[in-house]
Parts: C-alpha cells; structure tokens; sequence
C-alpha cells in the first residue's frame, strides 16, 4: 500500500500525522527548561545505535514517540534562554507553518514548470530585500536564495572570478587565475577562505588586510594591499567586508571601503550573514551604511531574521552577473524559456521553497517585527555586556558591536595562562551539565569565553544566572585546571 505517501487518497493520514507530531512537539516545549539533557555521548550513542532500521515500527505514533525519545529529548534547544553559544535562533513560528506547507507540497523552485507561483514568491522577495539595501534599480539587482551563508559567499566570489576574467587583461584564463587575489578584513568568515580554495585559487590567494584599532578592517591597510597586488601583476578578484563578524559582531567601515574598491575598480563582497538582519532594524540600520555600494551581499535569514535552516540570500547589485552560473540543458531549463526559470541563476537544481517561510513571517509580523526582535536582542547584549564589565571576577574582551560577548572569568590569584586553561573546560563542563550551552574563542592569543545572543526572550536574570554557573564549575574545576597547567 502506498498510504505513507501524501496523495489524494491520503489527506486524513496526513492530518492525523501531523496533529500527532505537533501535539508531541508542543507538550515538549512547555516541558524545556535547560538548552539540553545531560546525557553523555555514550548514552547518546547507544540509543541510536539500538534502533534496528531493517524493523520498522510500522506504526507512526510509534515512530514519533521514539523520535522524541532519541531526537526531541536531547535536541539542542535554541529557544532555550541558557542557549548563548552560536548564531541559532528561536524561530518564526508563521515559518515553521511555511515549512510545514512546502515540506508536503515539495515544490522545487527551479524551473517554472515546478514552481509557478513560489518563483514569483522568491522573485518578489529578493527584489525586496535588494529594496531594503539600497541598490539601484537602474542597475537591475537581482538575487537568489541560497542554503546558507557559505554557500552564498561561495556564489558571490565566483561571480566576482568570472567578472574580473571577463574584463581585458593580458594573459591566459589558466595564467590570470594564478593571479587572482581575494582581500579581505583578518575577522572574515572561514568560508572565504574555504571558497576561495574550491574556486582554484592559488594557496596564498587570500589577503588578510589587518584590523584597525577596535577590530575592523584597516581602510588604509586596505589601499595598500590593493596596491600590492596590482603592483606584482596580479588581479584582485574582490574584497570581502564583514557587516557583522561572527565572533565580535564586528562591522567593517563599509563607505570608506567602498570608495576604495571603486577606485580600484575592484568588486566589493560584503558579507552580513549575521548583520543582515540590521537591514529591518528600526535603530540600528544606519550601522549598514554603505552596504547600498556593495556589487553582492550574503545575507542569512537563518540568523537575524529569525528563519529555520536554511534561508540565506546572495544579492547582487547588477543582476546581470548571475549569467555566470547558467547552465543550460534542453530537458530542464533551454535557452529560449519563456518563462523564468530559478535555477539559471542556481549553483543547485532541485532547490527548497525556503522563500515562503520569509514571506510568511514578514506577512505575519512584517519586516519591523522582526527588526524590533532584533533589537531587543543587540540592546540585551549591551546590558550583558555592562554586567559582565562590572562583575570584579570577570573580564570583558571587548565592547560588545552586535549580539556577542567575550569574555574571560578570572577567579582572584588566577594568571593569564591558567585562565585560558579555565576557558575550554568551563564551557565543556557547562554543556555537560546541559544547563547553559556558551561558546570559546581565541582573541588577540587569549581565550575567552562568548555568548551569542539571538534570543529576544533572553533576558539580564537569565544572563547573571548562566554568570553565576560559570563561578560555580570554575571552583569545582580550579584544582583540575591547575593540575592540568603543572604537568
Ligand atoms: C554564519 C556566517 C557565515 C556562514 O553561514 P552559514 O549559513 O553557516 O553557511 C558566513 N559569514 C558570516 C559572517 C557568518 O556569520
């Protein structure tokens, strides 16, 4: 029988199934109260393990209730207020209806011939969000969604590769690629990097401007990299600005860096993946300043915007660029298509309706809802921030830009080193226990421990409690951490 499958024949199983899974999820959210159980890896490790997938339950009540078992019950819990760790938020609930509708209709926004309608919908939002930017529709913005910011900014230095190689130069394609410089601020996300090495890019073709005094990237060290590279005959196939870096939040001076990639002639990136939901803020839009000169934008709605994974956007100033991820093939998407067809400006085919989730959050709150949850978050970060710098037995690292804090805690009689010990096996004993998930990094050779915020729920009480846990494995710790430091 194919009474499993979501067929005319089959409305009420759906019903059914559903109702029972989002009656089960919602017993399950009135009953969290730590961002995760305390169960070991062993635990975790074993219950999978045990479930025997050539014997199925055959039964979907079942399924769920063991689901809830091995999965819901251990889950890391994001809308948890001791959730502080990554850039994960509680998420839109008009957007987990959206996924609801566009996991059981299965659109594939590709080709029109998949889509119809969702096409349009994606269309109109990204021409939206190129709106809320700033470019200029002269210009003919256009844009994509994308599965995350990676992804987008693996789209966005390609397109920048393939117009810098478009222009006039002397030299082959193989003998100018060789060439190719990728400048960006040293707080650029990984993914830069990452990209700049599946676009087969030489090892070293990623330039790392330093950072000004306060983190951001040094707009003269900026000029002076740009004219390094020209000056040994290479080509710079972009710079990357940050609007939001994700460990300080960290905006790059994006007018000025602006002026200087127009001087050169160079294309601008400019990645706010996190910052991105600044662009709907009703008090802090102006720390985007510039983004409107930029020729692509990584924006994920993952982030700020409050979205289920994934929903990200790569927007581009001249849409005309996307030409450079088309591909034609007869069966799917030819040349001479009447109407659109998505995946011409895809590095995916089959691709997710991840755009209906966005609308139907910005139907249901509108852009300033979501802004204003934005800015409960960034205005609890400023007040953590405040504690934290005023707590004796704590040291704030830096000023907090956005929604991170970092921070070290530094118990009376502890030096540096012992303290940096102290970091890695705070926050480990912290997620052990699952009564508050932090994150670590490294800043200026220190460790230091890291809240993220993007819950607008969080609040200062939940802040000095997570505190207040800190101090207390740290003194459970402090022998071991010295031991640990004597050997
Ligand atoms: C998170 C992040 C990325 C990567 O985005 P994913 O959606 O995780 O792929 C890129 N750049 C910045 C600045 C980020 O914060």
């Amino acid at each position: 029988m194919n009474d499993f499958l979501f067929t005319r024949e089959t409305p009420a199983q759906y019903a059914r199934a559903l109702h029972s899974t989002v009656d089960t999820v919602a017993v399950h959210l009135a009953g969290v109260r730590s961002p995760r159980s305390a169960a070991t890896p062993d635990e975790l490790e074993d219950l999978v393990a045990d479930v025997d997938l050539d014997r199925p339950l055959g039964d979907l009540d079942a399924v769920v209730e063991e689901t809830r078992r091995l999965y819901l019950d251990h889950a890391v819990q994001f809308h948890d207020p001791g959730y502080m760790a990554h850039l994960n938020c509680p998420v839109a609930i008009p957007a987990v209806a959206a996924e609801a509708l566009t996991a059981a209709v299965n659109t594939a926004v590709e080709t029109w011939d998949q889509s119809t309608t969702a096409t349009l919908i994606e269309q109109r939002l990204v021409d939206w969000a190129a709106g809320r930017i700033g470019f200029p529709t002269a210009e003919g913005p256009d844009g994509v969604f994308t599965s995350g910011g990676t992804q987008s900014n693996l789209q966005a230095l390609f397109t920048a590769r393939e117009e810098r190689l478009s222009r006039a130069h002397p030299g082959s394609r193989r003998e100018r690629l060789a060439g190719l410089r990728i400048v960006a601020g040293e707080h650029a996300h990984f993914s830069v990097a990452k990209a700049a090495h599946l676009l087969g890019l030489s090892p070293d073709a990623v330039v790392l401007v330093p950072a000004a005094r306060g983190g951001a990237m040094d707009v003269i060290a900026l000029e002076r990299a740009l004219h390094e590279v020209e000056a040994t005959g290479g080509e710079v196939a972009a710079v990357v600005a940050t609007a939001g870096s994700t460990d300080l939040g960290l905006v790059d001076p994006l007018p000025r860096i602006a002026g200087i990639c127009r001087g050169h002639r160079v294309w601008l990136h400019v990645d706010a993946a996190y910052g991105g939901g600044l662009l709907v803020s009703p008090t802090r839009r102006h720390l985007l300043d510039g983004i409107e000169q930029a020729d692509s934008v990584t924006v994920d709605f993952h982030k700020s915007w409050f979205q289920p994974v994934a929903a990200s956007a790569l927007l581009l100033r001249a849409g005309r660029n996307l030409r450079f991820s088309t591909w034609n093939a007869e069966y799917l998407n030819p040349r001479d298509a009447v109407q659109p067809n998505l995946v011409d400006k895809s590095l995916q085919t089959t691709r997710r309706f991840d755009a209906l989730k966005l609308w139907m959050t910005l139907r249901t709150v509108g852009a300033e809802g979501v802004g204003r949850a934005l800015d409960r978050v960034l205005d609890l970060a400023q007040e953590a921030g405040r504690v934290v710098d005023e707590a004796p037995d704590m040291e704030l690292v830096a000023a907090p830009v956005l929604s991170t804090v970092l921070f070290r805690h530094r118990p009376p009689g502890l030096d540096d080193d012992a303290a940096d010990r102290l970091v890695e096996t705070v926050r480990a004993a912290l997620f052990d226990s699952g009564r508050a998930i932090v994150a670590s990094t490294v800043v200026g050779g220190r460790r230091c421990l890291k809240f993220t915020f993007l819950n607008p729920g969080t609040t200062v009480a939940d802040v000095e409690q997570v505190l207040d846990r800190i101090r207390d494995v740290a003194r459970e710790l402090l022998p071991v951490a010295a031991v640990a430091g004597a050997r």
